[in-house]
């Protein structure tokens, strides 16, 4: 007892001697942004040797993306301001920083993942440019591949030191109906500026371009957002608008802001009508083009209360205060979605499109709020996670709500599941890979454990990797854990 009492002083004494040293040490000059100390001090905080926390980075609850942007209509530019700011959570010294650029997948026709139908006009090009980027104060050198860009700095950022990224862009938004494009005075600006890409324990998460799929990996961010547009248009977008301000040369100014979202995205509407309900403490906005047919938008909007409240009460609440709809021109895609918005395909309003298709298309959208906004995956490296369980949980509305889309195909799985985007040889692939046998591996599952065990494994997955990333190995280690049985034949069918 006396030798415990002792060795607990010693390591309270030894504590204390830490704490004491540490503002100590921080008050050598180090307190600067960005930092070039002596090789040795370098290996002294290298990451074998670091002590403090190693979390992925960019961390969602310490990231913020300021943005401020300007619409030009006539040019189809959008001139961009943006500040990511955050912390180096890696536990290692940076020199060089990762970030994907979308837009520039539509550069040339080679290269655009947008379908030839989506070019109305011909092909007309979008990219991204940047006039200035600065790091932690000062200019630094970028290159642009693709739609990578690679900033290299030439300071070192040590562990837990704040790194803020300052770029000037502007970029061409391509007459398309595309997730990134514009057609009759809508503009759909999906992952419109530069995100910074993942960094964890298996390195930089960079982004490629696929003529198919979401060749996305980010993690969640608070966004402080300031959009000038033509007064004539309206604004819909990711997190709510605080603020409008008309100026007086006919633009008005919109102050939006966003907590703990994966992305933000960015619709400028003309001559659109609004349906306003509530479902609980969410607002549902559904945005419809003039001249729709209103009953089909009615019926979709209520049907989404109604999805909303499905998910929110079998796995986890919906997390933000509201939940848009946008109908719009888009090729390619039935619907696409973003952080607290989904955009779908203006047909869905037509009298000839078949209404469980178009609710089974909605659910699915909606249930992307938490397989891909709320737990997210590399959906480069990992397209299966959040695909499969939205279309599974899309299936299970539509299951206990007696709407099932009779003319869904049987699926028969013929590859694994756990493939990355460039493994799959063509979009055919990709969706009876990722979406048909991703759908049929969670059936299998709930007809394995019963869907009790499979609601505590949903329930389970979406709380250990809320506003994180989420990995194939961390999903089949919580259903191995909550099965509390053998599971290793069974999954071995499947990846
Ligand atoms: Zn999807």
């Amino acid at each position: 007892m006396m030798k415990k009492s002792y060795l607990a002083a010693t390591l309270v004494i030894l504590i204390l001697v830490i704490c004491l040293a540490i503002p100590f040490h921080d008050s050598l000059g180090k307190d600067n942004l960005s930092l070039s100390l002596p090789d040795d001090e370098q290996t002294l905080l290298s990451a074998d040797e670091y002590t403090g926390q190693i979390r992925s980075f960019p961390a969602p609850d310490e990231t913020r993306y300021v943005m401020d942007i300007y619409l030009d209509i006539m040019s189809n530019l959008i001139y961009g301001r943006s500040s990511i700011c955050t912390i180096n959570t890696t536990g290692r010294v940076m020199d060089e920083l990762w970030l994907t650029v979308y837009p520039n997948a539509f550069c040339n026709p080679a290269s655009t993942p947008a379908p030839a139908q989506a070019y109305y006009k011909g092909f007309n090009p979008g990219w991204l440019e940047l006039d200035r980027v600065v790091v932690n104060g000062q200019e630094v050198e970028y290159y642009l591949e693709g739609v990578s860009m690679h900033i290299v700095m030439p300071f070192d950022i040590m562990p837990d030191k704040d790194i803020i990224i300052d770029m000037n862009w502007r970029s061409r938004i391509p007459e398309i109906a595309y997730r990134f494009g514009s057609q009759d005075g809508v503009f759909m600006l999906g992952n419109f500026y530069p995100f910074l890409n993942v960094y964890d324990q298996a390195g930089w998460h960079r982004a490629y371009n696929s003529k198919f799929g979401d060749p996305f990996c980010f993690h969640c961010a608070d966004y402080l957002v300031q959009v000038n547009i033509p007064d004539a248009y309206e604004l819909v977008s990711t997190g709510r608008t605080n603020q409008r301000i008309a100026e007086d040369n006919g633009r008005t100014i919109y102050f939006i802001e966003a907590s703990k979202v994966r992305d933000f995205c960015l619709l400028v509407i003309y001559d659109y009508q609004e349906i306003i309900s509530n479902v609980h403490n969410v607002t549902v906005k559904c945005y419809v083009p003039g001249g729709s047919r209103m009953d089909k938008a009615q019926e979709i909007a209520a049907q989404c209360g109604e999805i909303l409240n499905y998910y929110s009460c079998r796995w986890g609440s919906y997390p933000y205060p509201e939940f848009k709809i946008a109908f719009v021109p888009m090729q390619g895609f039935h619907g696409m979605e973003y952080s607290g918005l989904i955009f779908l395909k203006e047909e869905l309003l037509s009298s000839k499109f078949d209404s469980n298709r178009a609710s089974f298309i909605l659910a699915h959208e909606a249930a992307h709020q938490w397989w891909y906004v709320l737990v997210g995956n590399d959906q480069l490296a990992e397209p299966w996670l959040d695909e499969a369980l939205a279309n599974w949980s899309a299936y299970e509305y539509q299951k206990d709500g007696q709407r099932l889309d009779v003319k869904r195909k049987p699926t028969t799985v013929t590859s694994k599941l756990d493939q990355q985007l460039n493994e799959m040889d063509s979009s055919s692939e990709y969706y009876q890979t990722i979406y048909d046998g991703g759908e049929a591996f969670w059936a299998a599952l709930e007809r394995e454990l019963g869907r009790d065990t499979i609601d505590i494994v949903l329930c389970r997955y979406l709380e250990d990797y809320k506003y994180d990333i989420a990995t194939t190995q961390g999903l089949l280690e919580v259903i191995r854990k909550e099965a509390h049985q053998d599971m290793d034949s069974f999954l071995n069918e499947w990846f």
